[in-house]
C-alpha cells in the first residue's frame, strides 16, 4: 500500500513518514499544496493523509480539485484544534475522515487501516485467504498461525495482493503500490518478490495469469 501524506510543519511531517514506514506502507510527502495537487493527479496512491492549513494552495481546494477530477483514493484530513469550520469544510470537499491535531500517531494508523480495508471491501482488520491471515493492525502475517518471516518489500506485496484477493493484479500496478516516488523502480525485483512469496506460501496460492499479472486465491 502506498499513501501521499501532505504536512508543512517538518516535525509531524517526518514523525508520520516514519511512523507510515515502520507500519509497512510506501510513503511519499509534500510540504505545499501545489506539490500535493500533482501528486495527488498523477500517482496512484491508496490513501492520503492532508493537512488543511497548507502554503500556496490550501488542503480544501486540493482535495476539492482531486475529487473533481475523478480522484477517489480515501483521504484522511487533519484539523487544527477547535476549528470545527474545517473539518466541515474537509468533510464537505470529500474528505473520508477527519482528525483534529495533535492526535495520537496509534490513532492516525488504526483510522487509516480502516480506510484502506473499506476501500477494498474488507470488514475486519484481519485480512484472510484460506490458511493465510494478515494482520494490518501488527502487520504479521501467518500460515495456519505459524508467523511468516517477510522482508517489507515482501509484506508490501502480500498486503497489496491480499486487500485485492481473487483479482487480477498486473506488475505495473504493483510497482506503483510498493514503491515510493523516488526508489529506483524496476519491475523484475516484483517478480523476484513474487518468487520469494511463493515459496514461503503454500503451493498455488499465487497464480500467474499470463499477460496480465497475479492473483493471490484459496490454495485448491
Ligand atoms: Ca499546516
Amino acid at each position: 500500500m502506498r499513501l501521499l501524506v501532505v504536512e508543512d510543519e517538518p516535525t509531524l511531517q517526518a514523525q508520520l513518514s516514519d511512523a507510515l514506514h515502520a507500519a509497512g506502507y510506501a510513503v511519499d510527502c509534500a510540504d505545499n499544496g501545489v506539490d500535493a495537487s500533482h501528486l495527488g493527479e498523477t500517482e496512484p496512491y491508496d490513501a492520503v493523509v492532508l493537512d488543511l492549513g497548507l502554503p500556496r494552495i490550501d488542503g480544501v481546494t486540493v482535495l476539492k480539485s482531486w475529487r473533481a477530477s475523478g480522484r477517489a483514493m480515501p483521504v484522511l484530513v487533519l484539523t487544527a484544534r477547535d476549528s470545527w469550520h474545517e473539518k466541515v469544510a474537509g468533510i464537505d470537499a470529500g474528505a473520508d475522515d477527519y482528525l483534529t491535531k495533535p492526535f495520537h500517531m496509534e490513532e492516525l494508523l488504526a483510522r487509516l487501516r480502516a480506510l484502506l480495508r473499506r476501500a477494498g471491501g474488507h470488514a475486519s482488520a484481519e485480512l484472510r485467504c484460506g490458511p493465510l491471515a494478515l494482520d494490518t493492525r501488527s502487520g504479521r502475517a501467518t500460515v495456519d498461525g505459524q508467523a511468516l518471516q517477510l522482508t517489507g518489500h515482501e509484506y508490501r506485496v502480500l498486503a497489496y495482493l491480499i486487500h485485492r484477493r481473487d483479482q487480477v493484479v498486473s506488475r505495473a500496478e504493483l510497482v506503483e503500490h510498493i514503491y515510493e516516488q523516488d526508489f529506483d523502480r524496476d519491475s523484475n525485483t516484483v517478480e523476484v518478490f513474487i518468487a520469494r512469496l511463493r515459496k514461503k506460501l503454500p503451493p498455488g496460492m499465487i497464480e500467474t495469469v499470463r499477460g496480465l499479472g497475479y492473483r493471490l486465491v484459496e490454495p485448491q
